[in-house]
């Protein structure tokens, strides 16, 4: 027997028209590329998606069309987020970081039809113009005043709005249709596309505050570090206004010190990126003697949380919860609240229970396999390749079907190609990224247990373990690592600090110190990068002819 109740689609635009309508007190503060800090309510966002709605309409993007955007964090990226999905278009947007070769790439793979950008964006679309497809139209996201010199043949954003109505007939779409286009930063061959549709899109939009409870509450403030250039900044355009809470924008303005100034300004209560960027914020943290005012949430997930980082932030009262996810996934598939009995739990406790990847997400299920694809139990023991299922995870990769029928098994499940173990309460523990782990005479050993152990020793600032070939044992662990200070220890003053939570065999048989380590295109460490520069690399007990 059916349900008697009524079927509305699911639609993105609804999101915005109740924060709109219900938190008339919120909205978004942008640092602006302009240098200005501009602020607009949810529901002057609404009007402005309204108008833009109408333009893209008056250029002749329909249902299905594809419009990119290349741009920061700010409230117009907010506004093409729900104007070009709430006409029925599909918003891509475009990492900047990714090489040449790539955004050529996806921009002709997606079949962009219009290019949003920011400012700072034009000498790269400048650069690569006699490469795009014909027919790609530009706005330049920026009033008349700040248009520049260009040899784009280039649109005005807020001259496009200016001569727009408020208001726009939002069709009823679908809730199947398409909505987003976002490409895996594709560290090995071409990116791959995820195509969100307004279903998932708004499903997610529900499922993570619900789990994640600690960073939502009407009236607070939230940073996304977190770029909307790539995985739809972990959903916060939308769960932010749906939850009534401000967004306050970083702009480019990405370093410890911006940061620092902005949440301090702005009493951001919840901030939410990857590692990379929360070592800086510590860092001007630690100069300044104190956490910026009203900072209570951290949201760390992209990559392993270092139990050092976990430690330093908690003990200046910071609450800190790692999520982990994937674009595939829109991005979300885990939440970082711990069980109430956890509650005045011994601090090391806590932090354990936070170095995990967090809970399984509502609506999202997991399952491990082995080798062979036999499941798993879900112990907290055994260790396989995760994979997951649900309706925030995509069913193939757009318009690729060699990659989907490799990232899709026969029962339907999404492969991560991340290593873990899962307990019988859904808490995730990520072992490694398959090809990270490291293979030493038949064995695995963590990438990610060595870093977070070499991290607590104090003269190293960020590291990194990468597998170097071995005749013998197949691979070998190498530390590479950025000092903190001045101070270089042995390797093995290293090993013996690492010592206490592994056997000999597993602790990295080289250290080899570097100034910085190579980012991917989010901001994550990039180990494939680091692996190609060690391609001529030979481990000491090799060298010489040893082997
Ligand atoms: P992306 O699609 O760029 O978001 O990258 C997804 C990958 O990032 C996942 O497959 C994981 O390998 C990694 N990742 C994300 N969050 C975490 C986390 N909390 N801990 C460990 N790895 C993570």
């Amino acid at each position: 027997m059916q349900g008697a109740m009524m079927h509305r689609p699911l639609r993105i635009i609804d999101i915005l028209r109740h924060a709109a309508e219900a938190h008339g007190d919120e909205g978004i503060v942008s640092a602006r590329v302009e240098g200005d800090l501009h602020r607009q309510s949810y529901a002057q966002t609404l009007a402005r998606a309204a108008g833009l709605a109408h333009a893209l309409t008056a250029l002749g993007m329909r249902t299905g069309d594809r419009v990119a955007t290349l741009a920061w964090n700010g409230h117009r990226h907010v506004e093409m987020y729900y104007a070009i999905s709430g006409m029925g278009a599909v918003c891509h947007t475009i990492n900047p970081r990714l090489s040449r070769e790539q955004l050529l790439y996806i921009i002709h793979h997606a079949g962009d039809r219009l290019l949003f950008l920011d400012l700072t964006f034009i000498p790269l679309i400048e650069s690569l113009l006699s490469n795009l497809p014909e027919g790609l139209r530009f706005v330049i996201l920026t009033d008349r005043a700040h248009m520049p010199e260009t040899t784009l043949d280039a649109l005005c954003y807020e001259e496009l709005l200016s001569a727009q109505p408020g208001d726009f007939p939002w069709p009823d779409l679908p809730e199947d249709t398409a909505s987003g286009l976002c490409y895996t930063s594709g560290t090995t061959g071409n990116p791959k596309g995820a195509l969100y549709s307004h279903r998932s899109t708004v499903l997610h939009a529900l499922q993570v505050p619900i789990c994640q409870t600690s960073s939502f509450r009407a009236g607070r403030r939230i940073l996304p570090v977190v770029p909307l250039f790539h995985v739809n900044a972990w959903g916060l355009p939308y769960t932010a206004p749906l939850a009534g809470m401000t967004l306050v924008m970083p702009g480019p303005h990405l370093d410890g010190a911006s940061l620092f100034r902005l949440m301090d300004g702005e009493d951001v209560y919840s901030a939410w990126g990857v590692p990379t960027v929360w070592a800086g914020l510590l860092a001007e943290i630690e100069a300044q003697g104190r956490i910026p005012q009203g900072f209570g949430d951290l949201l760390v997930g992209g990559s392993a949380a270092p139990r050092v980082m976990i430690d330093a932030y908690e003990a200046r009262g910071v609450n800190v919860a790692q999520a982990w996810g994937m674009t595939e996934m829109s991005p979300i598939g885990t939440h970082g609240v711990l069980p109430p009995r956890y509650e005045g739990a011994r601090a090391e406790d806590l932090i354990a229970a936070k170095c995990c990847a967090g809970r399984r997400l509502f609506g999202v299920e997991f399952k491990i396999v082995d080798d062979t694809g036999r499941r798993l139990p879900h112990d907290g023991q055994a260790v396989g390749e995760l994979y997951v299922r649900g309706n925030t995870v995509i069913s193939g990769y757009f318009e690729n079907p060699e990659a989907t029928h490799a990232a899709i098994d026969a029962e339907g499940w999404f492969g991560t190609g991340d290593v873990a173990s899962v307990d019988a309460e859904g808490r995730l523990v990520i072992r490694d990224r398959a090809k990270d782990l490291v293979k030493s005479g038949g064995e695995w050993i963590s990438s990610i247990d060595l870093e977070n152990a070499a991290l607590s020793h104090p003269a190293i600032a960020a590291c990194a373990v990468v597998a170097m070939p071995h005749p013998k044992w197949d691979e070998r662990p190498v530390l590479v690592a950025v000092a903190a200070d001045t101070a270089r220890p042995a390797l093995e003053e290293v090993q013996a600090h690492m010592a206490p939570h592994f056997a000999r065999w597993q602790l990295p048989d080289d250290l080899i110190w570097v100034e910085e380590l190579p980012l991917t295109a989010t901001g994550k460490i990039s180990k494939l990068t680091l692996r190609e520069r060690m391609a001529d690399y030979v481990l000491p007990e090799l060298r010489g002819g040893a082997a």
